[in-house]
């Protein structure tokens, strides 16, 4: 029987999702040993086009190009999996919906010049505005395990254990001091969708929400919290909710507004 053909393609976005695929490596020897890897520059010079059984894709969507690739993948794909935020949230990438371009061009000096920003659209969204997605895996990037699972689960027709209670579930499974409540510290765990095992407050870091809102997220109540108890200003609260999932309908009130 010929192996299920994988697809792991790259929109805009930083690699650090198809980096994470690549940390798999002591799995990825039995799962290239199940699967025809197809398609993967980060992994193969031997690139094929499709079809493909399942493909992965990394980043949202800011170009034409883009845009064209992507509708040909779904039609090539019988499994479309948004791998990271960037293809499931916008991510990173869309928080210059919310940017003037003149003020791009304070950072960027001769920004309108810049090659990519000449083809770009206007506005930038995840995978699901453009094309259906069968499944996302959130995070920035998603952990390796969960990656791992959907594979699996993609070989095997099952769907994978997506974690919709929030960080501070897995931060007290592993005995942590609250940040926030012990320190005062703005940490967006209780409205952050779990997966990461609570890598950051498990080393003394807050979390920065990067799985985007967990199912039934209080943004407001914590959004109240964070300015009472951590003092975070009005645009600091919009730079905590924008950042990761600005445009996800549980964060964008709280992001500055829908857009
Ligand atoms: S989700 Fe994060 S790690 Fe993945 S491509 Fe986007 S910015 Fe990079
Ligand atoms: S440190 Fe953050 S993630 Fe952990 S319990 Fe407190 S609020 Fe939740
Ligand atoms: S703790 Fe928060 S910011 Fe850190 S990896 Fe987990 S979800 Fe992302």
């Amino acid at each position: 029987m010929a192996k299920p053909k994988l697809a792991v393609v790259k929109m805009t976005g930083c690699a650090g999702c198809q980096m994470e695929v690549l940390r798999i490596e002591d799995k990825l020897l039995d799962l290239v040993g199940a699967i025809d890897m197809a398609y993967f520059y980060m992994a193969t010079s031997a690139n094929r086009h499709g079809p493909y059984d399942v493909a992965l894709v990394e980043g949202s969507v800011s170009t034409p190009r883009e845009l064209r690739e992507l509708k040909e993948l779904r039609e090539r794909s019988k499994l479309l999996i948004a791998l990271g935020d960037c293809a499931c949230t916008g991510c990173l990438p869309s928080i210059v919906n919310w940017v003037p371009p003149q003020e791009s061009a304070k950072v960027y000096e001769r920004f309108l010049e810049i090659h990519s920003k000449k083809e770009s659209f206007q506005k930038v969204y995840p995978l699901s505005a453009h094309v259906r997605v069968d499944l996302e895996l959130r995070g920035c990037p998603p952990h390796r395990d969960t990656i791992l699972e959907a594979l699996k689960g993609a070989l095997l027709g099952i769907k994978p254990f997506l974690r919709e209670h929030p960080v501070c579930v897995e931060c007290k499974m592993k005995e942590n001091v609250c940040l926030l409540v012990c320190e005062g510290r703005p940490c967006m765990g209780p409205v952050t969708a779990a997966g990461c095992g609570a890598a950051c407050p498990s080393n003394g870091r807050v979390c920065e929400g990067c799985y985007g809102p967990m199912s039934d997220a209080n943004a407001s109540s914590l959004a109240e919290i964070l300015a009472k108890r951590c003092g975070l200003s009005k645009e600091d609260l919009i730079g905590k909710f924008r950042k990761y999932a600005g445009l996800m309908p549980a964060f964008s009130k709280e992001a500055g507004g829908a857009i």
